[in-house]
Order: structure tokens, then sequence, then C-alpha cells
């Protein structure tokens, strides 16, 4: 049982699915760590390096430096201090603005190259310094704004990405329990099919008895059976009388309907687990009985006499009563008696010969004794 549940297809589809499920939770789990890393380097990016702010800040001490120098000497050399700003301004003047940005910058951008002269005077140059912290605060001012801003959209990305990754799973999930489903239901109609095909396999179409192919099998395996529960087991053969007049008399459809009406008495009376009623061929039946003794056999074969001469079928050509009767031959099985089944069949035919020979209608049980 627990076997056949692992080979079934329900349970590979059932791995399959959580492979799958799992595999998407991770991807979705790695995908947002991701994003988290990503988001941490574009902050570092942009913000660590605060770039602008540094360039603005060297430019201001070059200023100030100039300043002293020139406080300190007549002739002071301006070449590389105008170098280095010139070189720094170029670096911040270059790098992207947005068009606000631009505006700002471009205003202080003719200030600065317009001081870079040995005309001008110190007070200019506080006066850049002074323009230059302006911008300074400004950049500060622009990278908060920036950073709120970014912050906005990376949280609103982050939950777009969450909800569609919910959805997504929601739908292979849908999606994977839908062809699951189907499976499981086809399997499930193939096995039902299965089951009636092989039911139908040992049954007999027309009496709806067990046939012949399945009293073989079983019949084979009585012994065994028998002795490993330590049952005794009869087996018993059962002959409808004078059936041939009876077709001859009513018809061979009234005939048939009659075998289906014996046939359902048998069934009807043998309903128990470990009982089982087979036709063994043409207005011939067969019962085997496990785990039985010979006084509820003898009862039992009894009540089977009278329930059949009871259903009360007409059959006024029967040399022996003027409805249908049944002649039986019983023979039970002892465990671990050995005895072969051919050799049962034997004597059960003997025993139901021997009914017939003593005037029908009635059953014999095989005695050792005799
Ligand atoms: P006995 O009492 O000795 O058993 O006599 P009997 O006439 O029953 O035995 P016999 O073997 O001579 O005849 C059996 C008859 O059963 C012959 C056959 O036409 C009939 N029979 C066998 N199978 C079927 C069937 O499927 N349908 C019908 N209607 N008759 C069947
Ligand atoms: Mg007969
Ligand atoms: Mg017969």
């Amino acid at each position: 049982m627990k076997k056949e549940f692992y080979k079934s297809v329900g349970f590979k589809l059932g791995v399959l699915s959580f492979i799958i499920l799992a595999s998407l939770f991770t991807s979705s789990f790695m995908f947002n760590s991701q994003i988290d890393k990503l988001k941490k380097q574009i902050d570092y990016i942009y913000f660590g390096n605060y770039m602008p702010v540094l360039k603005l800040h060297s430019i201001e001490e070059n200023y100030n430096d100039l300043i002293k120098c020139m406080r300190s000497y007549k002739k002071c050399k301006r070449d590389p201090f105008f170098k280095s700003i010139k070189k720094d301004w170029d670096y911040y003047n270059n790098s992207y603005k947005d068009i606000e940005e631009r505006k700002v910058v471009s205003k202080i951008d003719k200030s600065v190259n317009n001081s870079l002269t040995y005309k001008t005077k110190i007070s200019t140059y506080k006066n850049v310094i002074k323009r230059i912290n302006f911008l300074k605060e400004y950049e500060k001012k622009i990278a908060y704004k920036k950073r709120v801003e970014f912050l906005k959209e990376y949280s609103s990305m982050k939950d777009y990405l969450f909800y569609n990754m919910i959805a997504l799973i929601i739908v292979s999930f849908i999606f994977i329990s839908f062809i699951i489903y189907s499976i499981i239901k086809k399997d499930n109609q193939l096995k039902i099919l299965t089951k009636k095909y092989a039911l139908e396999s040992i049954t007999d179409s027309m009496t709806k008895l067990y046939n012949r192919k399945y009293f073989d099998k079983i019949f084979d395996n009585m012994p065994f059976i028998s002795n490993q529960n330590s049952w005794h087991t009869a087996f018993v053969m059962l002959d409808i009388d004078f059936f041939k007049q009876y077709n001859d008399t009513y018809g061979h459809d009234l005939g048939d309907e009659t075998l289906k009406a014996v046939a359902k008495e048998l069934k009807e009376y043998f309903n128990k687990d470990y009982e089982y009623v087979f036709r063994l061929g043409g207005e011939e039946f067969g019962v085997i009985l496990f785990d039985i003794d010979e006084k509820t056999l003898k009862e039992c074969l009894k009540d089977v006499n009278n329930n059949i001469q009871s259903l009360n079928i007409e059959h006024k050509n029967s040399k022996i009563a003027n409805v249908v009767t049944i002649s039986i031959g019983a023979v039970i099985y002892k465990p671990y008696s050995y005895t072969s089944c051919n050799k049962l069949y034997k004597i059960a035919d003997e025993c139901l010969y021997k009914s017939k020979e003593n005037g029908r209608n009635q059953f014999t049980i095989y005695n050792e004794g005799e």
C-alpha cells in the first residue's frame, strides 16, 4: 500500500511542485537580498564619495591659501593656485547637473573664471569664497533631497517586486495544482477502469457469478490458504436437475432466466466473507467455503436444496418434482491433509453423481470412512 503510494503519479507530482515552489521562494529571497545589496552600493557611490562637496572644499582652501600668500608676499606666485582651482572647478563644473543645478552653477562659473587673473583683488577672492560656500550648502541640500527621493523610489520598487513575486508564486501554485488535480483525476479514472476490467475478467457475464478462470485460481490456492489458517474448507458442486428437459420444454431463453435465478439465489445465500460462488460451466455451479465444519455445511446444503425448490420455477417435465431442483456433491479439505485439488474435484463430482443416482434434489458430503 505504502509502496504503491510512493510510486503514484500524485506523489511524484507533489514532490515536483514542492521543488518548483521551493526554488521560487529561494529565488525570490535571493533576489530581494540582491536588491538590498544594490541599494547599499548605489548609496555608497552617490553619497559616500561626496565628490562635489569635496571638490568645492578643496577650491575654497586654495582660495584661502592664495589670500594668505598675497598677504605675506607682495609678489606672490598665483599660477599654481589658479591651476589647481581651475582643475577642481572644471571637474566639478563638468560633472552631471540637472537643469536647476546648472542654472545656479553657471552663475558662479563666471565669477570663478574671472577671478583667475593677476588683476583680481583679495576682496573679490573673498566674494568668490562666499559663493563657493553657498554652493557647498546648496550641494548638501540637493544631495539630501536626492537621497530622500531615491529611498522613496527604492522602497516602492521593492514593494512592486515583492507583490509581483507573490503574484507569480500564487499563479504558479494555482497552475501546478490544476495540473496535479487533472492528472490525479485521470489516474483515478484509470484505476477505476482497471478495477472494473479486472472484475469483468473474473465474472461470468450471464449469471454475474465468478467465472471458471477465477475458480481455477481460488481452487488451486485453496489447500495452501486452508493450511496457513488451519481452516477446514468445503468444495461444493451443484447441478440443476433435468435441465436439458427444461430447455426442451420452455426454450433456451427461459432456460437462461432460470440459470440466472438459481445463480442469484446461490449468491445471496453464500454472501459472507470467505464464501465464493462460481459458474463452472453450463448449468453447473461450484462453491468454496473457507473455515467451515461439517455440521454447518450440512445445514447450508440442506438450505440450498430447499431454497432452490422454494424458488418455485415450474418444471413440469422433471422426473422428480414439478419445479426446478438442484443436486449437490461436497467434500471438506482438512488442513495439512495435502489432498490434491484434482482429487478433491473428482471426489466432489462423484458425490454429485451419487446425489443424482439417489434421486436428485439432495446433497452428498464425502465421508472418508466410506
Ligand atoms: P441431470 O439432472 O443429470 O443433470 O440432467 P441434465 O439434463 O441437467 O444434464 P445434461 O448434462 O444432460 O444437460 C445439461 C443441459 O444444460 C444441456 C444444455 O442445453 C443446458 N445448458 C448448458 N448451458 C446452458 C446455458 O447457458 N443456457 C441454457 N438455457 N441451457 C444451458
Ligand atoms: Mg443437470
Ligand atoms: Mg450438468
